[in-house]
């Protein structure tokens, strides 16, 4: 038999199977609200039931270099660099990816994320909990990337406003103090990506980004909740369909809290809808985006800690909180410092791109970042769309703008210092970052865009 018509037979139909040489996408998503009696927070309390479910999603995106991330977004309040470190390197290593972004909506209705055995709560309920939640997180990625096929790729924006500026200054003393300062910087808007299949023509997935802290369900309720994000996600369904995959991204909200603070549940569901809306609008206007490679870059630096105060002002708070264990602990932290001629250390900065040409980019980091970096990466960054997440990788509490950081003392909150008791003088940095810090985070996301001048990364 004459074999030279079958070779060019099989030749022929080898290379008219319909080949992708662009972006593949898969979606998945998984339940994992815990149950009732786990302790929820921020504020700690044990829920006593579910007010809607908590999720985590997962948007897998790979080309055809082999170039591939997994940008997951859950409904939980933070996690560590150790446990973003581990679960980021079981994934890795069980489902071959090589890049995950793992995004916490920061919901104050929701539980943290501990390692592998060791939950951030010590009882054998939550620690459970915490361990098939790791679980789901990993086979929802290992599903988004199995059911990866060719996709079409589109990007937008538009504008809405779920929160407001939180830090206000009181004209008497200078002191910042937490309110809702309607003239303060935001991020208003909200940026979507969206995947539609080629093969279909249907969308799989919408990644939609906002930044606002998820706390408009009351801290009295002692039910589980999403937020905000939960209910936008479930408006975006109702409309393009319950197949869909929504993930949502937190942005740069370190500073901006979801309106009105702490109120009901059905106001997060209002608030949460008027986001869907925007999102649907944004989805609506989005153009498509042609590259069809992926460039994915990271790049860690380390954001050094505020000084510690003088051996006299603390001889003076040493006397004054005598009484208070919780207080006297830190300062017999700074003085052990102090005494060893030592610093308190410096917050890990991871920064992650992930690229399509020059027509989009999703910049991610950890922390609580004020939405002032938002803004600069959005008037800077050299792509037609932008996404920004912060509370990604890993969390170690706020990190301001110098401006605040500035303030010393008087920062507030999340940028004030001793002799103020600020939430970040708790925590192992004994204070806020430095002033300075903003240089170095600027520096640090902008190395992973192209071509940036030296002028546009400073200011
Ligand atoms: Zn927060």
């Amino acid at each position: 038999m004459n074999c030279w018509p079958l070779f060019l037979i099989c030749l022929i139909t080898l290379s008219s199977l319909p080949t992708h040489a662009g972006v593949r996408a898969g979606a998945a998503e998984q339940e994992i609200t815990p149950k009732t009696g786990l302790e929820i927070q921020h504020y700690f309390r044990k829920s006593i039931g579910v007010r809607d479910p908590l999720f985590v999603r997962c948007l897998y995106l790979e080309d055809a270099s082999g170039n591939a991330v997994a940008i997951v977004g859950l409904d939980l309040i933070m996690a560590s660099f150790e446990t973003c470190d581990e679960l980021r390197a079981e994934i890795r290593e069980k489902c071959g990816v090589q890049h995950t972004l793992l995004n916490f909506s920061h919901t104050h209705a929701s539980a943290a994320l501990g390692p592998r055995g060791r939950s951030t709560v010590s009882n054998d309920e939550d620690s459970r909990w915490n361990d098939r939640t790791l679980d789901s997180i990993i086979a929802v990625v290992a599903a988004a990337r199995k059911q990866a096929e060719p996709v079409s790729l589109r990007a937008g924006r538009a504008d809405v406003q779920v929160g407001f500026n939180r830090r206000l200054v009181n004209t008497g003393n200078g002191h910042i103090f937490m309110g809702v300062n309607r003239k303060g910087p935001t991020v208003p808007w909200v940026n979507v990506l969206v995947a539609d299949s080629l093969r279909t023509s249907k969308t799989i997935a919408v990644l939609f980004e906002h930044a606002a802290h998820p706390v408009i369900a009351p801290h009295t309720s002692k039910l589980t909740s999403a937020d905000f994000p939960g209910a936008a996600g479930k408006r975006i369904r109702e409309v393009l369909g319950n197949d869909v995959i929504t993930v949502f991204g937190q942005g740069c909200g370190g500073n901006i809290n979801g309106f009105p603070l702490r109120s009901t549940h059905e106001r997060a569901d209002e608030a949460g809808r008027r986001l869907g809306e925007a999102s649907l609008k944004a989805i609506e206007s989005s153009k498509r985006i042609t590259a069809r490679t992926l460039s994915i870059k990271s790049t860690t630096v380390t954001l050094p800690s505020a000084s510690l105060p003088g051996r006299e002002l603390l001889a003076e708070m040493m006397d004054l909180e005598k009484n208070n264990a919780k207080r006297m602990k830190q300062l017999r932290q700074i003085e052990k410092l102090i005494k060893q001629g030592e610093q308190p250390p410096g917050r890990r900065f991871d920064a992650h791109a992930v690229m399509l040409g020059s027509e989009w980019c999703l910049t991610a980091m950890p922390h609580e970042m004020f939405c002032q970096y938002e803004l600069w990466i959005d008037k800077h960054a050299p792509f037609r769309n932008t996404m920004t997440f912060a509370f990604t990788n890993g969390y170690e509490g706020y990190v301001a703008v110098d401006e605040a950081l500035a303030l010393g003392a008087r920062g507030g909150y999340e940028a004030g210092r001793l002799p103020n008791w600020g939430g970040q003088v708790y925590t192992r940095h004994l204070g806020p970052p430095a002033v300075g810090v903003e240089k170095i985070v600027k520096a640090a996301l902008s190395s992973l865009w192209p071509s940036l001048s030296d002028s546009e990364k400073s200011n």
